[in-house]
């Protein structure tokens, strides 16, 4: 391991995931973030810019949720974006979408639960994912117009909202499990909902930094820098964007043949927002791309390092497949797409993800925290990628592509 490579990661966990902590897009925590990502490529001497781009900044209260004297416990949470309300209707229950279609609910609040809410619904206006089933509900909640819709969520405790979403118009909360047999135990009652939230338009960022090579092809690494709402996301993702940060310092001590762009990406959690604005500038460059390796929750002390590989030729597979063998404690696996590297390899440019399987129900919940990082682990997945980068480095374009 490099001289002082340990001392930066841990003092980089203590900057960016406890001193910074929640880093959602269009908060200010967020903007702190993309400064402090700014500033520390800049102080491995590399070329920095930020990529600016609208978004919305949003937060709230917790609900209240009651029904005569009697109000739900602390298990309840204001789906991200939902508008304010304070809202006192009958409840309609529905657990199908053929409940849903039939059910009259101007004047109601809307009950769901069961198949309906088995899953986070897909966003209105997202770029590319889109199931039949969730455009669906969707399309029902706008032509229904009830008052506002109370989701249950599939978690007993500790709901995470199944609705995040700025084109919905309907005041919305998810519950837990235990709090929806509480609501459908009383569905003859009238319920009180209070939702307090707060909405402005906002400003988001990508960081973008170049160690330039001899030659213009590059090799992008990347990682987003955001949070979901209320989480300090230390495995998702802010073990590895320190990783980038300590890749940046190590990769800037020696030439390369390929130019190196690191990309700390904005907005994964919502939208993919920083995605479509990278892409709006770049796409056309994709063809000089020799490769991009994404990081998405890595360094979980409880895991196991992954690597998995994408769009990639037989060559480029071999390789992976080599530098996983000098690496014990990697294991590769199946393709999965929900990160950053989605941009990249369907699109047709090589990719590799690395995360790692370790504790479920980690990302995107409030104990998301530090104590969950093991500091060796994203050394192990520093050095991992600096080994991939050293055998990429004199590789064509053609050599990485099937
Ligand atoms: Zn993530």
């Amino acid at each position: 391991m490099s001289d002082g490579l340990q001392e930066r990661i841990n003092q980089h966990i203590h900057q960016l995931i406890t001193e910074i902590g929640p880093r959602m897009i269009g908060t200010p925590a967020n903007r702190s973030a993309a400064k402090y990502i700014y500033d520390q490529f800049g102080e491995s001497d590399i070329a920095v810019k930020l990529q600016r781009f609208d978004c919305v900044t949003w937060s709230a209260e917790p609900p209240i949720i009651a029904i005569g004297e009697e109000t739900a416990d602390h298990h309840t949470v204001v789906n991200t974006f939902s508008p304010p309300c304070e809202v006192t209707a009958p409840m309609v229950a529905c657990n199908s979408l053929a409940q849903l279609a039939n059910a009259s609910l101007v004047g109601k609040i809307v009950l769901l639960y069961g198949d309906l809410t088995k899953q986070p619904i897909a966003p209105k206006g997202h770029p590319f994912y889109m199931p039949e089933h969730h455009r669906r509900i969707n399309e029902l909640l706008d032509a229904k117009r009830p008052s506002a819709a109370i989701l249950v969520s599939p978690r007993f405790v500790d709901p995470l909202p199944i609705i995040e979403d700025w084109d919905i118009v309907i005041p919305s909360v998810t519950v837990s499990a235990a709090n929806g047999i509480w609501l459908l135990k009383n569905l003859d009652k009238n319920v009180r909902l209070t939702i307090l939230t707060e909405h402005s338009m906002g400003q988001g960022r990508n960081v973008i930094a170049t160690i330039p090579g001899e030659r213009p092809e590059r090799i992008v690494i990347c990682a987003h820098f955001d949070t979901k709402i209320n989480t300090p996301g230390a495995v998702d993702n802010g073990a590895a964007v320190v990783a980038l940060l300590a890749l940046a310092a190590e990769l800037a001590k020696q030439p390369h043949n390929a130019t190196i762009e690191f990309i700390a990406f904005n907005g994964e959690e919502y939208y993919g927002l920083g995605d479509t604005e990278y892409l709006r500038n770049y796409e056309s460059t994709f063809p000089s791309i020799i490769a991009a390796i994404n990081m998405d929750g890595i360094g979980q002390w409880t895991g196991t390092s992954t690597a998995a590989a994408l769009a990639h030729s037989e060559a480029f597979g071999q390789t992976l497949s080599e530098v996983v063998q000098t690496y014990p404690s990697v294991i590769i696996t199946d393709p999965w797409y929900a990160s950053n590297h989605y941009t990249f390899f369907s699109r047709g440019v090589p990719s590799i993800a690395i995360s790692s399987i370790g504790v479920d129900d980690i990302g995107h919940f409030v104990w998301d925290d530090i104590g969950w990082l093991d500091p060796n682990k994203i050394a192990e997945v520093v050095n991992f990628v600096i080994e991939l980068v050293k055998r990429l480095d004199t590789k064509s374009i053609a050599w990485t592509r099937p």
